[in-house]
């Protein structure tokens, strides 16, 4: 039987597990990868996006000849033309893929219409199976907590026997240190785009489709021997300050003390396995030294790459079909313009898109509590906020977008992963950052002129929706603080929300 190996574009390591079947029999096995410019042609990319996927399937392709596989590229406007005469060329029986992250292309791979047989394997870039996450997912609670819990158990990591190393699962409380004084973080470590990646770049450059960003500054790695100098840039370098600052923003720094990986975790050039061992020996290694690394940064990086990429991969495989277009609050307003231009007075937002159009990347905070939490509380449509989202970010794929978006940012799926909307006022982000300093708005005020629009959006949101919310029982302390507020007050908010909106 004559098998041939289709490797997707975020599948790029020689490990995964269609690769692997066949590792003993490579003259024997033709791989294929199509650079699908169709693909890129069916919603809006961040164009450092398709630098990265497009340069690093090319290197991926020479690093698989090197090892004595036979590889095709195609660089095709379809999968299937390509496919076909691949297929037929070889005289394949069967097509083996590894199972795709996204549920979009498990479907577009199932109605595919080939002469031969297509076996998907089992997609080996997360810890935990499909399976295995279902069948924790039986219980009645599915919280974070405690699927991280578990997963600290059975992958052993971070145990003292049964209990977690230091007497405690979480160190959260030491991870929101404000942004007071000096903050120095170190230089994200760059790479010079080599030929391959400038070959793309330009083609990126002149396309005649509509792209989101720029890839002039394009300096992120795209074979797995740089990323795994990333990996070893952050722990040696980054690891140590992680923690306290995890929450903080701070303008001109791109990307504070973070590790920068998921670009590489999503496309396989990492596993997170690695990730983790790496970072717990490091943390092992200097546990006698005179430079400990702090346990609240390690365990804090763990929860992030155990616990919540995980289970955002497992929830998102476990919800029905409609998730991704559920909206609780049946928020309908469309994006303003300045999504795409980054061109607002509000400083936060400006700041955050402004990174995002040069680098493709915005840390975790930006995301949800400036980004998301804006969405949120200005009642823009969940659907087109996440079709934003994937336009904008170099990491964005369906599987970990939706329940991110959808759930922890936005609330649309009325609490399926988050225990009570991720809503706030201008006062957490003045206070976890220095953005308001430089801002035209008035970062106290509620009404007037200079009304921080977080303000009027944030207590109008409460009052819409405050018979939702007051069935979450985490929002009733703050519904007493909206029950205080006079009818005046309140009446002058919605006005400035609505106005808001008209104008924009
Ligand atoms: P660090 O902060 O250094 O964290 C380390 C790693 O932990 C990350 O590389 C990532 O692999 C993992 N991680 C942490 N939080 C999450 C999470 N909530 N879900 C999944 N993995 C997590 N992550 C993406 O990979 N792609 C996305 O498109 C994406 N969109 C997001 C949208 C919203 C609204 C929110 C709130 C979060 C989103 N995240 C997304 C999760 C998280 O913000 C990013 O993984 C993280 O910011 C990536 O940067 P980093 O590698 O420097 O991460
Ligand atoms: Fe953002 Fe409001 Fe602060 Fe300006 S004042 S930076 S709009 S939170």
């Amino acid at each position: 039987m004559t098998v041939g190996i289709w490797v997707l574009g975020d599948q790029l390591w020689q490990g995964q597990s269609a690769i692997a079947s066949r590792k003993t029999d490579k003259s024997n096995t033709p791989i294929i990868l199509i650079e699908s410019i169709g693909y890129g042609k069916e919603r809006r990319y961040h164009q450092q996006k398709l630098v990265l996927i497009w340069s690093a399937m090319r290197h991926f392709a020479k690093e698989l000849e090197a090892e004595g596989w036979q590889v095709t590229y195609e660089i095709a406007d379809t999968f299937e033309a390509p496919l076909e005469r691949w297929i037929e060329q070889n005289n394949l029986d069967e097509l083996r893929v590894m199972e795709p992250a996204d549920r979009p292309f498990v479907d577009r791979l199932n109605a595919l219409s080939l002469k031969c047989e297509i076996v998907q394997t089992p997609n080996n870039h997360f810890l935990w199976s499909t399976a295995e996450f279902e069948s924790w997912a039986t219980r009645k609670s599915l919280l974070m907590e405690s699927f991280y819990r578990e997963g600290r158990k059975r992958f052993d990591i971070l145990m003292d026997g049964k209990k977690p190393v230091g007497g405690q699962w979480n160190f959260d409380k030491d991870n929101r240190k404000p942004p007071k004084g000096k903050i120095s973080p170190p230089e994200p470590l760059r790479f010079k785009p080599d030929t391959i990646t400038q070959t793309v770049m330009e083609m990126v450059q002149t396309a005649d489709y509509s792209t989101f960003g720029e890839s002039n500054g394009f300096a992120w790695a795209v074979t797995r021997e740089q990323a795994l100098q990333v990996l070893d840039d952050f722990v040696c370098d980054r690891l140590v300050t992680f923690g306290p600052y995890q929450d903080a923003m701070v303008t001109g720094q791109d990307t504070m003390w973070h590790a920068l990986l998921s670009p590489y975790l999503n496309i396989g050039l990492l596993q997170p396995m690695e990730v983790i061992e790496a970072v717990v020996s490091a943390y092992e290694a200097a546990a006698d030294s005179d430079h400990p690394i702090p346990l609240n940064s390690v365990e804090g990086f763990i929860r992030q790459v155990l616990g919540w990429r995980e289970y955002m991969r497992g929830i998102y495989n476990h919800v029905d079909e409609d998730y991704p277009s559920r909206n609780y609050f049946e928020h309908i307003h469309s994006l303003p313009d300045f999504f795409w231009t980054g061109e607002t007075s509000l400083n936060c937002l400006h700041q955050t898109i402004d990174t995002l159009k040069r680098t493709g990347y915005a840390h975790h905070i930006q995301r949800l509590m400036i980004l998301a939490n804006f969405s949120l509380i200005a009642g823009l449509s969940p659907q087109a906020v996440e079709d934003w989202f994937h336009a904008a970010f170099i990491d964005g794929y369906d599987w970990v977008m939706q329940t991110n978006v959808i759930g922890m940012g936005l609330f649309a799926d009325g609490g399926v992963l988050a225990t009570k909307p991720y809503a706030s006022s201008a006062n957490y982000i003045n206070k976890m950052s220095d953005y308001c300093q430089g801002c035209r708005y008035d970062n106290k005020a509620r009404t007037g002129d200079d009304a921080c629009p977080f303000n009027f959006f944030y207590w109008d949101f409460l009052d819409r929706h405050r018979e939702k919310l007051s069935s979450q029982g985490r929002m009733n302390f703050i519904l007493k603080n909206l029950d205080r507020m006079t009818e005046e007050e309140l009446s002058t908010i919605r006005q400035l929300a609505l106005r808001w909106h008209e104008d924009s």
